[in-house]
Formats: structure tokens, sequence, C-alpha cells
């Protein structure tokens, strides 16, 4: 593409060396089976069938993706590559360090290329060959050179130089008469992106957004997400990504309907107004005023319908027949607590500490820590807030924390193996977490928890936190409530053992969904393992629930299946004691609590513990009467 090569030229292909021959002859192949490029759609969505939505189709077209987070919106659409980020014209001065420039960029493109790799993995076919394209392009001599050039001969700034070159490649590509080169303006921009945002990891590049756009991506990280403002974009679709992905779970905290793996992006026009139905899983790219409208009413009618809910959000939710659930809030920030104390959490079920971490060059000391755990607390005066240890890896990569790249992040270096690891994670956190427990209801609780040696080593360097902050007469809880995460199989089949050593559980059902069926959960192609209605899944919490019952122990639920006003029941009736989610979904699910009577509610677990399909599972649960209303 860089060479300016177009369909029909000729081209000549010389090598030299070992292996040149083996070299050209793989050329020759790969020419003969035209390049991989195929033809058909074989994005994750496109073979799904479309489902059935509130607003008819009517004549403009539905396209399918997979509901990332609930919610209906209408928007223009705004493709992520139009918010080209603004690069301040730095120089490096005469006497600044050109070759330190140099040597920051050639970091980047290699970190930006690792993560690449790891979606080529995760992905396949036409997919796949995107993002290879997309790691050869980011190594390409001509846009580095170009970049070298302008760092070296201008002595501009790593990342002013290599936005100056990628701005030069897109222009080619826009100027160009080919209109597949100039389709691969938005590629080009989108490797730039990647590089860059290593180069200066605080870009506020998704800031400044059109208000009420529906902003379209391949794929966003969830420090990306996370920069998001609700006021601002009305709506989410990506090309790739999962429903359990980190990047889904921050936009359903914010409130933003999603849809993810919708294949034909790339047909959208820019600025094209469109519905998405988050609810449905699928968007109306040409909707008729009608359809405008329809979705407009509906999402008023949801509007009211969510207010009438949140009048009675702060009461307890408390079965016909008398079971309480406790209904708590998963937080990634201080300052969601005070929203989701507002929706009716009765505490913090998990606090996704790591959130901290993103968007920032160096982790918080532990005195921004103590601030943070704190200012939680203080947002729920009494409530229990359960503080997670940093759960770095799989998909939350922070880039200046030293994790080598691997062939499966989500089974490698991830969550306790690397905080066990690593004292400068683990000390400042125990510290901070000990210090806020002295005044405040605070518990704290260990992720990727695999075998009772990980936990064993978490609970002794707890002591030896808590041992030096005695010796220095800072005060701490004692008795602080400790928790492990069950989401890595083995964890379930330790449970007995595990559950002794603790005060309580909590099930990361979004781990323990994708480890159990061996089902990516950022993968849509595999989104239909990764179900939360497999029975593999409920046997493993209902054996859960039994082992703490056993010890009289409370079993808590903060996987995404706890905020699924669908699955309430379900999970009621297997017994759990605690449900934590995204705050949004709060005011509903304490609902469904309030019509369920538990001993209904068990009879419907035993009858799906006895099922042997996902499809079974769905199957049983439609039969029961509509669980919102
Ligand atoms: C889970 O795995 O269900 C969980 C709550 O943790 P996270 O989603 O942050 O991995
Ligand atoms: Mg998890």
């Amino acid at each position: 593409m860089l060479l300016d090569a177009r369909q029909g030229d000729l081209l000549e292909f010389s090598a030299e060396g070992d292996g040149a021959a083996a070299v050209l002859d793989a050329i020759g192949r790969l020419a003969l089976d035209n390049f991989g490029d195929q033809d058909e759609d074989t994005s994750p969505a496109a073979d799904q069938a479309v489902p059935s939505s509130p607003l008819t189709d009517a004549g403009g077209g539905m396209l399918a993706g997979i509901s990332a987070s609930n919610g209906l919106a209408v928007g223009r659409l705004y493709s992520l590559n139009e918010a080209r980020p603004t690069i301040p014209r730095a120089q490096i001065g005469s006497g600044g360090d050109a070759e330190g420039e140099i040597a920051r960029l050639a970091a980047a493109v290699e970190g930006a290329a690792q993560a690449l790799e790891a979606l080529i993995r995760r992905s396949s076919g036409a997919e796949a060959a995107i993002f290879q394209a997309h790691r050869l392009m980011m190594r390409d001599e001509a846009l580095l050179g170009a970049a070298r050039e302008g760092i070296a001969g201008a002595r501009l700034s790593a990342e002013a130089a290599w936005w100056d070159a990628i701005e030069a490649t897109a222009e080619r590509c826009r100027q160009s008469d080919n209109a597949y080169l100039q389709a691969r303006e938005s590629d080009v921009i989108d490797v730039g992106r990647r590089v860059l945002h290593l180069l200066i990891p605080n870009a506020p590049a998704l800031t400044d957004l059109p208000a009420g756009c529906i902003l379209a991506a391949s794929d966003l990280t969830p420090s990306e997400v996370a920069q998001i403002d609700p006021q601002q974009v009305a709506g989410i679709i990506l090309r790739y990504g999962g429903a359990t992905a980190h990047a889904a779970i921050i936009a359903r905290g914010l409130g933003i309907p999603m849809l993810v793996g919708v294949g034909a992006l790339n047909d959208l026009g820019e600025g094209q107004v469109i519905v998405l139905d988050g609810d449905a899983g699928c968007l109306y790219p040409d909707p008729t005023p009608q359809q405008i409208d329809a979705a407009r009413r509906t999402m008023q009618e949801r509007r009211d319908h969510a207010a009438r809910l949140r009048e009675a959000s702060r009461q307890p939710a408390i079965t016909p027949d008398g079971r309480r659930i406790e209904v708590a809030a998963n937080i990634g920030a201080p300052s969601d607590a005070a929203r989701a104390f507002a929706l009716g959490a009765e505490g913090v079920g998990v606090f996704r500490t790591e959130l901290l971490l993103m968007n920032r060059q160096a982790p918080p000391d532990e005195e921004e820590q103590v601030h943070a755990y704190t200012a939680a607390a203080q947002a729920m005066p009494g409530h229990p807030i359960i503080v997670r240890t940093f759960d770095i890896g799989g998909d939350k990569p922070i880039p200046y924390i030293d994790i080598p790249r691997e062939e499966n992040p989500f089974l490698g270096y991830r969550g306790a193996r690397v905080w066990l690891d690593q004292p400068a994670l683990w000390g400042p956190q125990l510290r901070a977490i000990c210090r806020a427990s002295a005044d405040h209801n605070i518990g704290v609780m260990f992720p990727m928890i695999g075998t009772l040696e990980e936990l064993d080593h978490a609970r002794e360097l707890l002591l030896r936190v808590q041992g030096q902050l005695a010796a220095e007469a800072i005060p701490f809880n004692a008795a602080m409530p400790v928790g492990v995460m069950v989401e890595v199989p083995s964890a379930v089949t330790m449970i007995a053992s595990l559950i002794e050593r603790v005060d309580f559980v909590s099930l990361g059902t979004n781990d323990l969904t994708q480890y159990l069926l061996a089902a990516d959960r950022g993968n849509a192609r595999v989104s239909h393992l990764a179900a939360h209605t497999q029975p593999a899944l409920l046997r493993a919490i209902r054996q859960v629930v039994e082992a703490a019952q056993a010890h009289s122990k409370w079993v808590g639920v903060c996987g995404e299946m706890a905020g699924d006003p669908h699955l309430t029941p379900v999970l009621l009736g297997l017994g759990v004691d605690e449900l934590s989610m995204n705050a949004p979904a709060i005011p509903e699910v304490k609902a469904v609590i309030r019509r369920t009577d538990y001993a209904q509610a068990q009879a419907l677990a035993a009858r799906l513990l006895t099922l042997a399909s996902a499809e079974q599972v769905e199957a049983a649960l439609a039969q029961i009467p509509p669980v919102s209303g």
C-alpha cells in the first residue's frame, strides 16, 4: 500500500540470502491466493441471525451486532478516525536528545505491534488479516524513516514526527484516484493512533467529540472507553470486541449503549443518523422518520420506567417470602461510588482498582490510594466497600508495568500472578487498603486465585503489612474481611479448602465463564460459548454456594451476569447472598428480587441444574413470565 501499488500493476520481487527461494515461493503462493483477500463478510456477527427489535425494519435495513451494553440511541455516526488528535508541535531544542526520541518512537512502535499481535491471536480470517496488515504498516520503513527524519532533521518530538508521517501517508491515500487506496486512509490513522497512545498515554483522543454522536471504531481499549463522556456520546459501535470484555464493562458503567461485532462498519456513512438498539443487538443504518420517532418514544418510556424504579431503589431488596439479597455496585473510581449510592447500591462488591492505573504514567502512590479508598467509603457511609487488589494483564495492559510479551495473555502473567510478584504493586496497595480500613467498612479481595498457595501468599503479605503498620503505630482494622474471587476453574474444585481461609467469596463469572468454556471473553466469534446460561457455569456456582453455606460464609457474584435482570431469579435460586453490578442495573435488579419468591427461584434453579445445554437453559428461562415491568 505504501508503495502505491494498485490492482493490475506488475510487481517484481527479488530476494537474496538464506531462504531467498522459499521467500519468493511463499510470495508466489500468496499472489495465487489473491493475497488472502476474501470477498464475503466474515466478521463475527455477519453469520448470525438478525435479532428481533421493537423497531420493526421498514425498508432502511438492519445490521446485526452483539449487545455489549443495553439501551437505545439515536445519533450521527462519528468514526473514531475523524477524531484526529492535536499533537503539540514540540521541538527537542538544540541540546535535545534526538537519539532518545528515536528510541522512544521505536519502543512505542514495538509496544503497539505487540498489542496487535495479541489481537491477531484472538481473531481469525479477514479480521486477523487486517490486524496483520496494520502491524506490517506500523513497522514499514517508509513510515518509520519519515518519522525518524522528522526527529533528526526537523528536531520534532517523537509524537509530532510520527503523527506528521501518518498524516502525510493518510493524505496520499486521500488524494489517490484509486478507491482501494482511498479506503486505506482509516487504516493508516488507526495504526497512527495505536502508536501515539503509547507515546502520550494521556492524549485526550476521545474528548471533544460532537455532542450526541454514535462513536464507531474497529476496537477500543478499556482506557479509551474510560475517557468517554456519556454526555457527549450517545452510543458506541465496534467492529470487534466481546460483551464481557473490559471495554464493554466500562461502557455499561457509563450507561452508554454499545454493540460489538458489527461487521459492515465501513459501509456506514460518516455523519449519517443511525439508530442503535443495544437491547436487541442491532442497528438501523438508514432509519425512517417513523423508526427515529419510535426509538425516541421508547427511550422516553424507558427513562420514565427507570425513574419509577429509582424511587424505590434505596429500599432493600427482599423477596416476597423474606429472603434479603445485598445489592452492591462495581466501581472503577471513587467518583463512581456516589452515583451508585444514589441508584440504590448497598455497598461496593468490587472496586476494580486497576482502573486507577490507566491513563497515567505511574501507579498512584500509597497516599493517593488511601485517599481513593477512603473517598469511595465516604460516598457510602457505613456500607461495605470491597477493594480488589490490582488485576492487571489479560485485556487490561498497563503500558508502564512490565508485562512480557506472551502467546496467551489471559492464561499468562495476569492478576494475582503479577501482583504477588511485584512488591511495588502489593506494598503500597495493601498499606493503603489497611489504612483506609481504620475508619471505614473496607474489605480486601484477591482476584485470579487458582491455588491455595497463591491465596496463602496473599494472606501472608497482608499479615506482613499489618505487622509493619502496627510497628509504626499506624491504625488499621485487624479484623478487616478478606475475600477471594472465584474465577479460575481450579478455585471451584478447591473451594472447600479456599473457603476455610477467607471471610467471603465473590464469583467473577466473566472470567469463570471464559476459563470454564475456554472461550475468550473479548472474542465476538465465541460469544455463544462464553454464555452465562451454560450449565457448566450454573453447576460451578452451585458448588461454590454449597461449600460456602457449609462454612457459614457469604457468596457474592460480581461478574456481568449479576446485573442481568433475566438471570436474577437464577442467581437468587442458586443461593447467592450478594449481587454486585454496574450501577445503572441496580434499580431493575432490586425490583426483580422484590417480585420473585425465593422458593420459586430455588425450584427454577434446581430445574436448570438438571439441563444439559445453554440452549435448554435459555428455553426454560424464556418460559417464565417477563421479569421487568
Ligand atoms: C469477573 O471476571 O467476573 C470480574 C468481576 O472481574 P473482571 O471482569 O474485572 O475480570
Ligand atoms: Mg475477572
